[in-house]
């Protein structure tokens, strides 16, 4: 289950079967709570879609507080729609640009990804001792960096997915999510969870293929938790590239082990 708080001092989503673990900071971010203005406001944290750089840089400021780490702690990597898998214990983020799942086993080291209506997707081991974070939208999910992420997690810290938790924060539901005949003959062709028909247009459940491929990795049904809430419905309250026309900002799903 989600519940909307701001007991760190910025409104943001947390999942209770991960604020349950031993050890590990997490949240998603909406849109309020920032200082950025237009179709960034409020709380954009993307320095690559337009906003003023100030603006983001405060934004970030912001959330680095709430989470009690450092400013130049909260980046952003060049996200790919593509599935690697990027281990950030070792590397500096420079080096970890151009990825989509991101892999922490040390202390203080935040994973972090933005969205606007693709999938936020974290992490975790039921003693908090590995977390991820993963952005993925359609493609994404195609090329599996959910699964891949699992079994990353699984090769580095000998994890097992059946200890695993995962976090859906918010993304376009089924409800808005209509794609063309070629997308939808992809998950047709390629998933259990076919695309739905309505009014003569497909429309597809991007969180229910990734529940499928969440438990073919071996992760339990009850460790799944789905945020209901659509970013398209409510770009209130969340950025999305669908219902503003593709000038908007990025939220921030981030997970971390506590120091
Ligand atoms: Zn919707």
């Amino acid at each position: 289950m989600f519940r909307l708080t701001s007991e760190t001092g910025l409104p943001m989503l947390r999942s209770s079967l991960l604020d349950e673990l031993p050890g590990v900071w997490h949240g998603f971010t909406t849109r309020i709570g920032g200082v950025s203005a237009g179709s960034f406001a409020f709380l954009n944290l993307s320095l690559n879609v337009g906003d003023s750089p100030d603006a983001v840089l405060q934004n970030r400021s912001l959330l680095a507080r709430s989470a009690g780490i450092s400013p130049e702690m909260v980046t952003l990597q060049a996200q790919q729609h593509g599935s690697d898998v990027v281990l950030c214990d070792s590397v500096s983020p420079e080096a970890a640009r151009r990825a989509d799942a991101f892999i922490a086993t040390r202390e203080a080291i935040p994973v972090l990804v933005g969205t606007a209506d693709c999938l936020p997707v974290l992490l975790a081991s039921e003693d908090g001792r590995i977390v991820a974070s993963i952005h993925a939208g359609w493609k994404g999910v195609l090329a599996e960096v959910i699964p891949r992420t699992v079994t990353a997690m699984q090769t580095v810290s000998g994890a097992r997915p059946e200890s695993m938790r995962a976090a859906i924060g918010p993304h376009i539901r089924a409800c808005c999510f209509e794609v063309g005949d070629d997308v939808a003959h992809q998950f047709r062709k390629e998933h259990v969870v076919a695309p739905h028909a309505r009014g003569g247009k497909s429309y597809v459940d991007l969180s229910a293929v990734a529940v499928c491929q969440l438990a073919d990795s071996g992760i339990a049904a009850k460790n799944i938790d789905i945020s209901s809430t659509c970013t398209v419905c409510r770009h209130d309250l969340f950025f999305s590239h669908r219902a503003n026309g593709g000038t908007t900002g990025r939220t921030v799903a981030m997970i971390m082990r506590r120091r």
